[in-house]
Formats: structure tokens, sequence, C-alpha cells
């Protein structure tokens, strides 16, 4: 009853606070809380954006984000691959207590959300191109996603539409085009009296690394450089570093080095796609590489169009950004640009992701918000993808919601950095047996220090990131880290309790843990 009597207080004053926006004139809005355009590309190394000192490409569009906005060089994930980032970011939960563990689960859509509580707060709310958490969105408005991984030419999307729940409509083009023609439609046609909170999600550039038109033979004529430890050999790290499926020397297919064309392109788009890799095709099968050269040589052919993926996205979030400039939305919208984890370009002779290593465990991550974040700011207080939704939430003046695990960095955006914000990050990967074969792990890092345990074999790693920043050679076994090591096991175990991580899946069935001692 008094609930009722509550909403009844509420309802009048609004109507009473609408009443008088109306008389003041049409031009007033009423509701000033800012839009949110989250865009998210797939696998996105933080080393090709060129506003985090890429060596190796150019991102003149992505860097306006960042040069208008904050770039934050410390975001972490807390499980980095494909879905459980995903689901991480939606639920503000880690991937034990939000069921979505590894790529292959079913996300529990029935579980609370970002976006179902952006929407109960009067936003619009949309999801448009990849989602790949296999059940169907919930929370949103309106949403057209790519089946599973989708593809990179001519893709099948879902959408609600009318009566049918799940309409399938195959679109003809460039998946990166797609995905942002159909949300520039939506920016079109949505309601002009909500905010918004849009997720605008690319494909690219996840494997195999499929080039647009445009870009078929950008890069022909440069060398792309190459990173330091491309021919690391392991020797200095647990035997889990020796034993994955993941190297540039061993582990491309036919289809990733592009030796053979991708299914499903249209007559134009198989023209153009053996026009470009016919020649390339040729002069490698004259090279008879061997060794080393052969080594190189796929480096250059796999970061080549791993590139052009990315210059395709870096394009298409330009158009974006021009139409939010053109109808004046840009001012009212907080813009966010990350990935859904870091990505391996050559570092360790890797590609893929999964490890707590640095180049995968943390995610590029720029934010503009006009007139409230300092434009060209640099942070690296220790942030998450955890965060994200009591950010966005905070930012809509929406409460923080008690289950969720992270933070709201809000503060951190206007550049007030709490006394007691977090010192240090928990991690925790779960996809063994799996692709790429790379151990179950868990471990904690803090500003200085890296302490992983591989659990099911029994072997750790402690890495001193002042001394070994790429992390080559683990001081786990050395003496004079005693110290280090029993402070930073001690840490670990202080955050597994906090996050209520016992190695236990919970899912949807219990509720997590009480928090808020650690920022
Ligand atoms: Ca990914």
């Amino acid at each position: 009853m008094m609930k009722l009597k509550g909403f009844l207080v509420v309802a009048v004053l609004l109507g009473i606070a609408s009443l008088g926006f109306a008389f003041f004139g049409q031009s007033v809005k009423a509701d000033t809380r800012p839009n949110i355009l989250f865009i998210m590309s797939d696998d996105h190394a933080y080393q090709a954006l060129s506003c985090y000192g890429s060596r190796v490409n150019e991102t003149p569009n992505l860097d306006r984000i960042a040069s208008e906005g904050m770039r934050f060089d410390r975001c972490f994930v807390t499980n980095s691959i494909c879905g459980p980032c995903r689901a991480t970011i939606l639920t503000g939960k880690y991937s034990h207590l939000n069921g979505f563990v590894r790529n292959g689960n079913q996300f529990d859509g029935a579980q609370q959300n970002v976006a179902k509580l952006l929407r109960a707060a009067g936003y619009e709310t949309a999801v448009i191109g990849k989602w790949h958490l296999k059940t169907e969105p919930t929370g949103f408005d309106y949403w057209n996603v790519l089946i599973g991984q989708g593809p990179y030419y001519n893709p099948p999307m879902k959408t609600a539409q009318g009566d049918d729940p799940s309409q399938v409509i195959k679109r003809e083009g460039y998946t990166t085009d797609v995905i942002t023609d159909l949300t520039l439609d939506w920016l079109q046609q949505r309601s002009d009296d909500q905010p918004f909170f849009l997720m605008y999600q690319h494909k690219a550039p996840h494997r195999n690394w499929q080039p647009g038109p445009k870009y078929l033979t950008k890069y022909d004529d440069v060398t792309i450089p190459e990173p330091e430890t491309l021919f690391d050999d392991y020797s200095g790290r647990a035997s889990p570093a020796r034993q994955q499926t993941m190297t540039i020397r061993d582990h491309l297919t036919p289809r990733d080095l592009k030796l053979v064309p991708p299914p499903g392109l249209t007559d134009e788009q198989r023209a153009a796609w053996d026009a470009a890799y016919g020649p390339k095709n040729l002069a490698f099968e004259e090279a008879q590489l061997k060794g080393v050269d052969l080594i190189k040589w796929k480096y250059q052919r796999y970061v080549k169009d791993y590139l052009r993926c990315v210059a395709s996205v870096d394009d298409n979030v330009g158009r974006v950004l021009d139409y939010l400039d053109e109808t004046g939305l840009a001012e009212n919208t907080i813009v966010i640009y990350t990935s859904d984890q870091g990505w391996y370009l050559g570092e360790h002779g890797w590609y893929d992701k999964r490890w707590m290593y640095e180049e995968s465990f943390r995610t590029p991550l720029m934010i503009r918000w006009p007139g409230k974040i300092e434009p060209g700011s640099v942070n690296d207080d220790m942030v998450m993808n955890l965060d994200f939704a009591q950010t966005f939430l905070e930012a809509a003046g929406e409460p923080d919601p008690e289950e969720m695990q992270g933070e709201s960095f809000l503060p951190i955006l206007q550049g007030q950095t709490p006394d007691d914000w977090r010192t240090s990050v928990y991690y925790h990967y779960y996809e063994f047996p799996g692709a790429h074969s790379v151990r179950r792990h868990y471990g904690v890092r803090d500003e200085r220090y890296k302490l992983i345990h591989y659990y099911h074999v029994g072997e750790w790693e402690l890495f001193d990131l002042n001394k070994d920043p790429q992390e080559m050679r683990s001081v786990y076994a050395e003496a004079a880290y005693e110290p280090v090591k029993a402070r930073m096991l001690a840490e670990l175990n202080r955050l597994r309790e906090y996050y209520g991580d016992d190695n236990t899946i919970r899912g949807k069935v219990d509720p997590p843990p009480k928090k808020k001692q650690n920022r």
C-alpha cells in the first residue's frame, strides 16, 4: 500500500513537471539524461589503435573518441573470451555468477541486466550487430543481431518483427558496413522524447579476419613491424604457455591465411577477392618459404588481414560519429569504444586471447562525454568490464544494483578518482578443454605484480611487471620474491572470497555475495 501511495505521489509530481515543461515551450526537453552509445568490436587489440601508440596502423576515427574524451590504459576483463565478456558487461557479474563461463554456454536472459534497468528507467534500448550469447537478447526495445559468430559477408541477421519473435533476414554486403547501416537506420527512427542506450557491436576484427571490398589490397606494398616477442620459446614460464595451440607458426589454417577463398560470396565479391588474393597466393607458392621465413610470411599475412578489418571498423565508427555531429546528438551522448577483450597481434608468437597476460587481459577503452570528460585525458586507474553496467546506470541517474559486483567509475570520468579505488584485479578463465588448449587459470594483478594459478595442473607464475613488462620470465621460484608471493597469494584469496568464487558455477540459482568493500 505504501508503495502504491509513493507511486501515485511520484506520478502526480511527474505530471506536474511535464506540464511545466510543456507550458514553458516545446523546445525545452523534459529529459536531459545522456544518451549512451556503447560501441564494441570483437578481438580488437589496443596494440592496433593509434591512440594507444600503435606501431602497425592508423585509426583516425576511433582516435577521435580518445582525443575528445578519456583513454583508459588499464581496463581489464574478468575472463578473456568473447561470450563471457559480453555476459559480464551486461550483468555486472563475474562468470561464475552470471553462469556464462565459456563460449558454448547459453546465456540466462531471465537474469537482471543493464539494458533492462535502463529500459525500466525510461531509456529506449537497442542492440545491433554481434550478440553471441546463444539465447535471444532481453532488455531491448529493438534488437537485430548476427546468428552466432556470423559471417563477414552477406550476414543473415535475426530480429523480432511484428508477430514474429525471431525473423531471419539475409543482408547483402560487408558485415561491418551492414551493422552500421542498421545502426544509423535505428538512430533515425528512434523516439525523440527518450534518451537511448544503444549497443552497436561489430563482429570484426574476429578470426578469420576477412577484409571488406574497400581494403582487400591495403598494406600490400608495406611490411608491418613484428612484435619483439614473435619468436618467444616459452622457456621462462609454466608448462601451459608451451602447450597451447594458438601459434602463428603452427595453428593458422589455409582459410585463416586466405589460401582458399571464403564461402558465401556473391559473384562480384568473389571476383574482387580473386583479384586481390590470387596474385598474393601465387607469389607465396613461388617463394616456397620455410622455417623462420615462413613464420614471418604468416605473420604478415595474418596481421595485414586483421588490420584491414580494423580499417573498416574505423571508417564505420566515423560514419556514426559524423551522424551524431550532424544531428546535434553528440553534445549529450556518452560514446564508449571498447573491445570484448584484448588480443595477441603476434606477441609471444600468438593470435587469439584467453590468457591473463597483459595483451589479452587488458582491453581498449575510450569514452567521450562533452562537457563532463576532459578532452585528451588519459587514465591509468584499474577499471574493468565488470564496472561498465554500474557506470552507465550512475550516468543515467539510476541506483547501484546490489547484485552487481563492479563499481561505477563515473567519478574517474570526471577526473576524481576515489581514494579507496581498487588497487588489484581478479581474473578467472575456464575454457579448457576447448579451442586453443589454454589451461584454466585464475589470478590477481596489482600495480606491479601478477600471480597466476593453473589450478588443474598445479602450476603457478609470478611476474614482476616493472622489470619484465612482456611477461617473459616467471619469478615464482625465486627466493627474493617470497614476500611478494605471500602478499599476492593473500590478495588472491581475499578477492576470491570477496567475489564469491570457490570454483562453483552458480549461475542463476544463488544470490551473489554482499559487495561494497572493494573498489
Ligand atoms: Ca572476442
